[in-house]
């Protein structure tokens, strides 16, 4: 029995379960039928149905709502060290069923197994980091004036709205809602409609970790539908967002009404910048890990290639040489380097640019192709011959498809780095400290590497600048969206207070 057979058998238990049960919603620990009946999700490694889903509707949004009100004020009101307990038997719970969310993940999503099977160990270290967090969360300052003892203290802001989106669905959802319980809110959960699976592994972990009901409540169902009622919500104080930057604008929109407070982590188009003085062997193998693998389909990926014209020809050479060599193949396969893209959708919009490329004037030097009859397979794609105005290093393609733009000084590399609608990372390659220095802090992006690959590290702060979000995730930023700061006064003596309609 090779690797692959034994995943694909190991998946078939797994998967049993949700073909006879389905997936239900989970509000206030209970499971509930969706308001519209049942939508089916597919896997893209062969488009077959994997099982029915709960289709959601702004009335299951509105108990779930409810069921995070209900459920806040004694989830609040519990002693740090008990949350804190909790939070991480949740984390010991993720590591117990690692296997489960891996293969669920891969079938579900078309990430490969490779990448996969760390996944929900770090969805278990976001619930750790946070745990570790959860005693401090609340501290504030002293600040005395001369009349009054004022301090500071952070309250949760109440219950809070996750919408998550398909790539990597497992993670990103406990980097949101790990924090947010940390901090004492409640939460409803949305996940993405073609990713349900993990999610649903989610709530169900959490709750046999001890957390009460209604503290964290799934709905699914689709964005224009769930999703908008849940910005909507009155009861829901805050909308924690992971998706396009389109999509994080209809977010702002929806939630005017009801003033809600957003953060928002969107898309990207960022930039590798390699100078002709790097390592170039270390910043091949970084930049092609940044855009081949996740199937290319994440938030931070490196899609713009921008490298000196004095080595361009070298680099590209190796560049094509290994991309050609990338294994594209089924997820379960520990070897797949590369699986299927999540959607028949989202397959027509990458192999789309494979035409606006040439039609563009620039060349397809590896890739370019699909793969296979059934599933969403392409291979893996190099644009060279590339300028900065064209639309592949313009828009945020979102599959394992790179653009290389050649740039011959600091100052014109500098210009195409920052002339992008995004500003999510940027990855610099040089040993000259100067130039580093300079230009790392002229570029304009949330997150820069240099002479490194995206490294997470959880206190360092995740977001992005111009159309790749607003707000930041990480550290104590997580809890400053997820708290409000309270002042309190204490006046110290008799200070004078100005008498008004006093004789
Ligand atoms: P998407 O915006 O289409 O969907 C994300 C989520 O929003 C889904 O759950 C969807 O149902 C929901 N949604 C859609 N319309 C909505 C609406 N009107 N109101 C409320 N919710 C709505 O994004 P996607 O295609 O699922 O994910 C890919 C995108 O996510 C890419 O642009 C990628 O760059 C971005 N992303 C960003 C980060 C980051 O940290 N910056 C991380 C991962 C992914």
């Amino acid at each position: 029995m090779t690797a692959l057979d034994d995943n694909i058998a190991k998946l078939a238990g797994f998967l049993e379960r949700f073909r006879e049960t389905g997936i239900h919603n989970r509000i206030g620990g209970q499971d509930v039928a969706g308001g519209k009946g049942v939508f089916q999700t597919t896997s893209p490694v062969d488009e077959t149905v994997i099982c029915d889903v709960a289709h959601g509707t702004a009335d299951d949004i509105d108990r779930a709502a409810n069921a995070a009100h209900d459920a806040f004020g004694a989830w609040r009101d519990l002693p740090a060290t008990e949350r804190r307990a909790i939070l991480i038997r949740v984390a010991e719970g993720i590591e117990a069923r690692a296997e489960e969310i891996a293969l669920c993940e891969c079938w579900d999503t078309g990430q490969a197994f490779k990448f996969m099977s760390k996944a929900a160990l770090r969805g278990a270290e976001n619930f750790r980091y946070f745990a570790d967090q959860v005693v401090q969360a609340r501290d504030g300052q002293h600040l005395k004036s001369p009349t009054l003892m004022n301090i500071t203290t952070r309250v949760p802001i109440g219950p809070v709205g996750v919408i998550t989106p398909w790539n990597t669905p497992f993670m990103l959802s406990t980097w949101k809602i790990a924090p947010a319980l940390a901090a004492g809110c409640t939460v409803v959960h949305k996940p993405a409609e073609a990713s349900p699976l993990t999610a649903r592994l989610l709530v169900e972990i959490a709750e046999e970790a001890g957390l009460p009901p209604g503290v964290l409540n799934t709905v699914n169902g689709f964005g224009e539908e769930a999703g908008r009622a849940l910005c909507e919500h009155p009861k829901i104080k805050a909308i924690a967002f992971v998706g396009e930057s389109r999509t994080g604008s209809l977010i702002t929109k929806q939630g005017a009404d009801t003033l809600k407070r957003n953060h928002l982590e969107l898309g990207g188009k960022n930039p590798v910048i390699v100078f002709d003085d790097a390592d170039l062997d270390r910043a091949l193998d970084a930049a092609i890990f940044m855009i081949y693998s996740i199937n290319g389909e994440r938030c931070t990926s490196s899609s713009r290639l921008l490298v000196q014209d004095t080595i361009r020809e070298d680099f590209e050479a190796k560049l094509i040489a290994r991309v050609n060599n990338i294994k594209v193949g089924h997820p379960l396969d520990p070897a797949t380097e590369v699986g299927p893209l999540i959607s028949a959708e989202h397959f027509a919009k990458v192999t789309s640019y494979f035409d606006i490329a040439t039609q563009d004037g620039a060349t397809v030097a590896a890739g370019g192709e699909t793969l296979g009859d059934k599933g969403y397979f392409v291979r893996p794609t190099l644009f060279t011959q590339a300028t900065n105005d064209m639309r592949i290093a313009q828009e945020e393609i979102f599959g394992p498809v790179l653009t290389s733009i050649p740039f011959s000084t600091e100052d014109d590399a500098l210009r195409m780095a920052n002339d992008t609608a995004y500003g999510l990372t940027a990855y610099v390659w040089t040993n000259d400290l100067t130039r580093a220095l300079r230009f790392t802090d002229k570029l304009e992006a949330g997150m820069i590497w240099v002479n490194s690959e995206n490294v997470r590290h959880l206190p360092t702060p995740f977001g992005g600048v111009k159309a790749s979000g607003i707000g930041r995730d990480g550290g104590d930023w997580s809890f400053d969206f997820y708290m409000e700061q309270k002042h309190v006064g204490f006046a110290t003596g008799q200070h004078k207070i100005t008498k008004l309609g006093a004789i």
